[in-house]
């Protein structure tokens, strides 16, 4: 592991139990908390994608639009939010997935990202992969490609990245 990966894994919080019985949460609020560790977790899951040519940064919200604004700047791209239904003012695009019961769906603005854009999704923890793969979806559903998908976690017992179907992804820490 990299001296940012260990400074960031020392930085997160486990919280069992939350937000229901059986889930440990992985608290990533130390580590934001941690100038320095911060900074240098952003920066290494930028470098892991700097040679892609990265023109937009969709981040998954809510924890995505933390660790993705740092690495849009890294990266000298734009960063796009996505956001749960209702949340963004104008026109927008919807991709909805499947959760353990029930649905839940993510929406982009419709012109956020168009076709030719290079496209670095972020988020904190790729569990099931199935909010990631939804937004992989939905931004290839606007004609732009998905580069890569970029986590600071990846619990890897819960198989997210064979959800994510042979999409690039990586992952600064892995439990
Ligand atoms: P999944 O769609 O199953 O890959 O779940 C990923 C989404 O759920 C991410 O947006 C995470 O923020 C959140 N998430 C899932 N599991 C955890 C966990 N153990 N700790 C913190 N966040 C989690």
């Amino acid at each position: 592991m990299t001296s940012a990966a260990t400074a960031a894994r020392a930085l997160i919080r486990d919280v069992p139990d939350f937000p229901k019985r059986g889930i440990l949460f992985r608290d990533i609020t130390p580590l934001l908390a941690d100038s320095a560790a911060f900074r240098a977790a952003t920066e290494a899951m930028a470098d892991a994608f700097r040679a892609h040519h990265i023109s937009h940064v969709v981040g998954i919200e809510s924890r995505g639009f933390l660790l993705g604004t740092p690495i849009s700047l890294a990266l000298d791209a734009s960063f796009v939010p996505m956001r749960k239904p209702g949340k963004l003012p104008a026109a927008v695009v919807k991709e909805s997935y499947a959760l353990e019961y029930g649905t839940d769906a993510l929406e982009m603005h419709a012109d956020a990202v168009k076709v030719g854009a290079r496209v670095l999704v972020v988020d904190d923890v790729l569990a099931t992969g199935g909010t990631a793969a939804a937004a992989c979806r939905l931004i290839e559903r606007c004609g732009a490609t998905v580069i890569g998908c970029s986590f600071l976690i990846e619990l890897s017992a819960l198989g997210g990245r064979a959800a994510l179907g042979g999409r690039p992804s990586a992952a600064l820490i892995t439990y």
